[in-house]
């Protein structure tokens, strides 16, 4: 399987706080820990020529990560639609905390993908409501954060296929932390946490979830349907 992490890689080189956490930027800690699980992973950001996402890039990537927050107008609209139709067809998509505003999230979901948020250092505790789900393995019965960023309902977002995280927050809102959709061929899976300014990245339930979350968006193997007309595959009796 190869995994792509994308990031758009600003508050990395314009906030010294980020660039302390994060010193091989948000995208160099995701696919570190992603390569410690086994898994063949490469990086991509939003400066480099086609932002990293050549046809090439694309359809070599079995799961996509993508990370952004104050870029996301700067992607070319010709590159959102590239990487919605890799979804459509197939490519597995894991979008990450801020990503949700990202113009390829958007149009994969239709909605305005809004919420509420605060930066006030909230302790945030991400509830397991899908103990039986892939995206879960390995986890206890909840993840703490003692700092996040807080994200609140009403997340405008589609009803989810599936539901797996609720985040509670000490400042008092509730968030859909973690959900899955399907899209076309593509699964994806939306995960809240990850703020920049704080080391969520390195915490190991977030890496196991996110990990989780990239095994399961791959697709193995799966059919590939045929639409428009069709011939029967055998003789239709007389009536
Ligand atoms: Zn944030």
């Amino acid at each position: 399987m190869n995994v792509t992490v994308w990031n758009e890689n600003r508050h990395e080189k314009q906030n010294d706080k980020v660039a302390g956490i994060y010193p091989d930027g948000i995208h160099g800690a995701i696919a570190a820990f992603l390569r410690e699980a086994g898994l063949d992973t490469k990086t991509a950001t939003l400066d480099e020529p086609e932002h990293g996402l050549t046809d090439e890039v694309l359809a070599d990537t079995d799961v996509l990560v993508w990370w952004g927050h104050k870029a996301h107008n700067e992607v070319k609209d010709e590159i959102a639609e590239k990487v919605k139709q890799r979804v459509l067809d197939g490519m597995g998509l894991v979008v990450l905390h801020s990503a949700h505003f990202s113009k390829v999230f958007k149009k994969l979901m239709g909605t305005t993908c809004d919420l509420k948020w605060r930066e006030a250092d909230d302790r945030e505790r991400l509830w397991v409501v899908d103990p039986s789900h892939s995206i879960t393995e390995g986890l206890g019965e909840y993840i703490e954060l003692e700092k996040e960023e807080m994200y609140g309902e009403h997340f405008d977002i589609p009803t989810p296929d599936q539901l797996l995280f609720v985040s509670w927050f000490e400042g008092g809102e509730v968030f859909r932390s973690g959900a899955t959709f399907k899209r076309g061929k593509g699964k994806i899976f939306y995960f809240r946490p990850g703020h920049e300014t704080y080391p969520t990245y390195h915490n190991k339930e977030i890496q196991q979830v996110i990990t989780n979350g990239v095994n399961w968006a791959a697709n193995k193997n799966t059919p590939s349907p045929t639409y428009g007309n069709r011939k029967q595959l055998e003789k239709i009796s007389d009536k």
